[in-house]
């Protein structure tokens, strides 16, 4: 079987963050600052101000990141972390949720008829 298309094989497209790495970054922030520090903020566009963490993409302006977050790449890449995440922390079995106990509302509203004399 060999490759049919080309341009699969030379890809030049610029490569972003893996999904398990961008997990590690929304989990510790020292994780992301030290990819971040890897740039120099004088070469990102808006001086690395508007970053997304999930794409790991950086935006001219506020603004233009607002508009990404609305848009669908950015929420399939939210979709893709969470399933990756959940995936990932099945295997950990570090933080599970058990504190959410339904709270046992006694009513003592009894029906009884009473009368006050
Ligand atoms: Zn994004």
């Amino acid at each position: 079987m060999g490759v049919g298309n080309k341009r699969t094989l030379t890809k030049t497209r610029r490569k972003t963050r893996d999904v398990d790495q961008v997990i590690s970054d929304l989990r510790s922030h020292k994780h992301l600052k030290q990819y971040k520090d890897t740039k120099a903020p004088e070469d990102l566009p808006g001086l690395g101000k508007n970053y997304c963490v999930a794409c790991a993409r950086w935006f001219d302006t506020p603004f233009t990141l607002a508009t990404h977050e609305r848009g669908k790449p950015h929420k399939r890449r939210l979709k893709q972390l969470r399933d990756e995440s959940k995936a990932t922390s099945k295997s950990e079995q570090s933080n599970v949720l058990e504190s959410d106990k339904p709270e046992t509302a006694q009513d003592s509203t009894d029906g009884g008829v009473e009368m006050v004399l």
